[in-house]
Order: C-alpha cells, then sequence, then structure tokens
C-alpha cells in the first residue's frame, strides 16, 4: 500500500496504470475509517482493478467552521485498518494541492437541490461536486463508490457523472449500521458518554417508527418521530420527509422510498436514511 500525497505523484501513477490498461477503483473518503468506509472498499474488492482510497477533509463543503475543525482525524489508524485491505493506494492530497488558487467551490449540479441537506447547509453540495470532480479528473477511475447513508449526495453525484458525460460506473454501496439500527458515520466519534446515550435513544425511536411505518403506512409517523424526539430533548430537527429513492420527490408509498432524518445531538449533525419497503 502506498500513501501519496503530491498531485505530481498521483498523475504519474495513473498514467502508468492507463499505459498498462489497467482499471481504476476510487473510494473518496474524508478519512476517520470505519467499517462504513471499508464496505466501499468490499464493493470494489468484487470488481477487477486497483483500488485507491482518497482521504481528503474537503475544506470547501464545510458551512460550519466548527465542524471543519473538529472533523475527526486518526490518520494512523486509518492507514493501520486500511492495510488490511485490498487498497493498493490512498491518495491524500494537502488543500494547497487541491485548491493552489484558494479554496472554492463552484455550483455545476442543480438536480435533487434545495430540499433535504441542501436547505440547511448551504453550498455543501457545491463544495462536494467541485472535490468529486478534481479527484475524477485526477483519478480518472473506471467505478465509483459511494454509500446510500448520504443519499442525496450519491443522487447529486450521479448526475455530476450523467452531465459531465463521464464513462464512470457509480457503485451504489448499502449502508453499514451499528447494533442500534443506525449506518455509521466518522462524527459520531466525538460523541460523549452522555451524548452516545442520547444517540441509542434516538435511534430506538426513530427504528420502531420505520418499523411501524414498513407495516403500515402513515404519515402520522412523522409527526411521531419529531414529538417522541423533541420530547426526549432533541430541539435542532432539520427534516422528517419520506421522498421517492429515484427522484426524490416526496412520497406517500412504500414503494421505493425512504425515510430521510437529520437532526442534532448537541453539535453533532446526525443523518441517516431508512427504507421503507
Ligand atoms: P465520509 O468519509 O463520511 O465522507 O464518507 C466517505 C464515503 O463512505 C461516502 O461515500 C459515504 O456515503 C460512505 N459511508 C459513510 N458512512 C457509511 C456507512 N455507515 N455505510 C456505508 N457507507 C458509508
Amino acid at each position: 500500500m502506498k500513501i501519496v500525497t503530491k498531485i505530481s505523484e498521483i498523475k504519474e501513477i495513473i498514467s502508468n496504470f492507463k499505459k498498462n490498461k489497467k482499471e481504476i477503483n476510487l473510494i473518496p473518503t474524508m478519512g476517520n475509517i470505519h467499517p462504513g468506509h471499508l464496505s466501499l472498499l468490499s464493493e470494489a474488492n468484487k470488481f477487477d482493478g486497483i483500488n485507491i482510497v482518497s482521504i481528503f477533509v474537503n475544506p470547501a463543503q464545510f458551512n460550519d467552521v466548527d465542524d471543519f475543525n473538529n472533523y475527526p482525524n486518526t490518520f494512523e489508524v486509518d492507514m493501520e485498518l486500511l492495510s488490511k485491505t485490498n487498497c493498493k493506494i490512498i491518495f491524500v492530497p494537502s488543500k494547497e494541492a487541491i485548491y493552489p488558487e484558494g479554496i472554492k467551490s463552484e455550483k455545476t449540479v442543480f438536480k435533487y437541490r434545495g430540499i433535504l441537506c441542501d436547505l440547511f447547509r448551504l453550498g455543501h453540495f457545491d463544495g462536494v461536486t467541485t472535490i468529486v470532480k478534481i479527484l475524477l479528473d485526477l483519478i480518472q477511475p473506471s467505478k465509483l463508490f459511494f454509500g446510500e447513508k448520504d443519499f442525496q449526495q450519491l443522487k447529486i453525484i450521479e448526475q455530476l457523472i450523467f452531465q459531465n458525460n463521464l464513462k464512470i460506473n457509480l457503485i451504489k454501496c448499502p449502508s453499514i449500521r451499528d447494533s442500534n439500527g443506525m449506518s455509521l458515520s466518522s462524527r459520531y466519534s466525538t460523541f460523549s458518554k452522555d451524548e452516545k446515550l442520547k444517540f441509542e435513544k434516538c435511534a430506538k425511536i426513530i427504528n420502531s417508527n420505520v418499523l411501524n411505518m414498513k407495516k403500515n403506512f402513515n404519515l402520522n409517523i412523522f409527526q411521531s418521530i419529531e414529538k417522541e424526539l423533541r420530547t426526549f430533548g432533541i430541539s435542532k430537527i432539520d427534516y422528517i420527509e419520506v421522498r421517492n429513492e429515484e427522484d426524490l420527490n416526496f412520497s406517500i408509498i412504500n414503494e421505493r422510498s425512504r425515510l430521510f432524518i437529520a437532526f442534532y445531538i448537541n453539535k453533532v449533525r446526525v443523518i441517516d436514511n431508512f427504507l421503507l419497503y
């Protein structure tokens, strides 16, 4: 496993792979590697090709400076975990390498916008599409692996690939969940003991309501989740919505639908989505 930080070096490596007709699987991450990230690598192993994991905490996608500054950095442990996988290259560029002219982002994808996280994290998805396009141009993968945990992100990346006419196969990977039923996330590694307990309780509320909704679709269930979370002391809830997974429009049926939720436990934003079929 090789750790690459320089743009010139990754360009040379990619050019050699291309000369040798090697296919590339790219797994972009922001580090603090957990089993969710590792599942993307396992998915990549099902295909031919060289696995490249990128680790870059992209300043352009953080709309909150504290969130950026507090983002967990566990580089040594990440390397240890990745060294046990079939990851050949870890690309860990500096922000100066990625943004030589200063941090900036551009709005290029307009589909799937103005809803869900885009309403609450202004500019976030512009930062995401900007960095993903930079990585795609540099690494030229034939397969790109993204998690369904960040479902709106996945749809926006799909659109980015489509708009740019890229010959990239986007592989959508299911969420890896904790025993409490919630998707794993790097952000939760900063939970205090109290916050963890709160999270467990929220997980119970959400999962039991999702179960009810699967059995008997009922729009009152949103109110029930919201009421139970608020009663329990969760005051900041960005959204609880059911949407169709094809077009992200509102849905009033279980079929092809997911419950999307985003709320805060103190400063940590929890986002998740749950299949309703
Ligand atoms: P992040 O490092 O949080 O930006 O995530 C990097 C990639 O891993 C994204 O495609 C995420 O959707 C995916 N990912 C994060 N958490 C999980 C999870 N619990 N299960 C599956 N994929 C995940």
